[in-house]
């Protein structure tokens, strides 16, 4: 079977070992480069992009984890995972020195933290998500119920960056949101070859389909 890491420094990768072990495929903590050793796939958890990429840093794993993503392993990143796969936060945090926070990159887009405004950082909706259609019934794809934790959205995909989701102006869940740019839509979930991310947690919901597409892009399935 199939060994997917968990990045296991901060955050919610409990729940994200549960969903892969849910899909068939073994999952494991990794908190050590040579941990890294031997993974079909990686996931990179929500929680807090800045303490994360400070433990991954301290922990010698920001460099491996960096060279492992450009050779192609596959990772997928929820939340404060889709930060970190970014290859550019428009508003990235500085810590006490004054440093800006570090992502490992890969994925060619821009991310802004906690972009979905001050009123409603938390929210849930329900989203069209593109290539579950492996699990389509005969009334069509069911929508992605998403739960969104002080989430980021991408405000710039590169060419070669597939738009999976987007919260719609016309939903509540956005309208109310201090947007800068009203009236647009906005991307939460995106696909570059091997690497995926999502701005929402289906880890928390019990949505198994976001792992099974993991799952099948690194069979070759999808
Ligand atoms: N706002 C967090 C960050 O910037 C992400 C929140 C989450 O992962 N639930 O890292």
């Amino acid at each position: 079977g199939l060994r997917i890491g968990v990045l296991a420094l901060q955050g919610d990768f409990r729940e994200h070992l549960r969903s892969v072990e849910e899909t068939g495929a073994s999952g494991v903590g990794i908190r050590r480069p040579a941990e890294l050793e031997g993974l079909d796939g990686l996931i990179i958890p929500g929680g807090e992009s800045t303490t994360i990429d400070k433990l991954a840093r301290a922990f010698d794993l920001a460099e491996p984890l960096r060279a492992r993503i450009k050779d192609g392993l596959p990772v997928y990143g929820s939340c404060a995972g889709m930060i970190l796969l970014a290859d550019e936060i428009a508003d990235p945090a500085t810590d006490l020195a004054g440093e800006p926070q570090q992502t490992f990159g890969g994925l060619d887009i821009t991310v802004r933290r906690n972009a979905f405004g001050r009123q409603r950082e938390s929210f849930e909706t329900d989203l069209d998500f593109k290539s579950l259609d492996f699990s389509a019934t005969d009334d069509g794809v069911a929508p992605v119920h998403a739960v969104f934790i002080r989430g980021p959205w991408v405000e710039r995909v590169g060419s070669e960056v597939e738009v999976l989701a987007q919260v719609e102006p016309a939903d509540p869940a956005h309208a109310s949101h201090a947007a800068p740019l009203p009236g647009t839509a906005r991307i939460v979930a995106v696909r570059s070859g091997h690497l995926l991310a999502t701005s929402f947690h289906p880890e928390v919901t019990g949505e198994k389909r976001v792992h099974e597409l993991f799952i099948r892009m690194i069979r070759g399935e999808a």
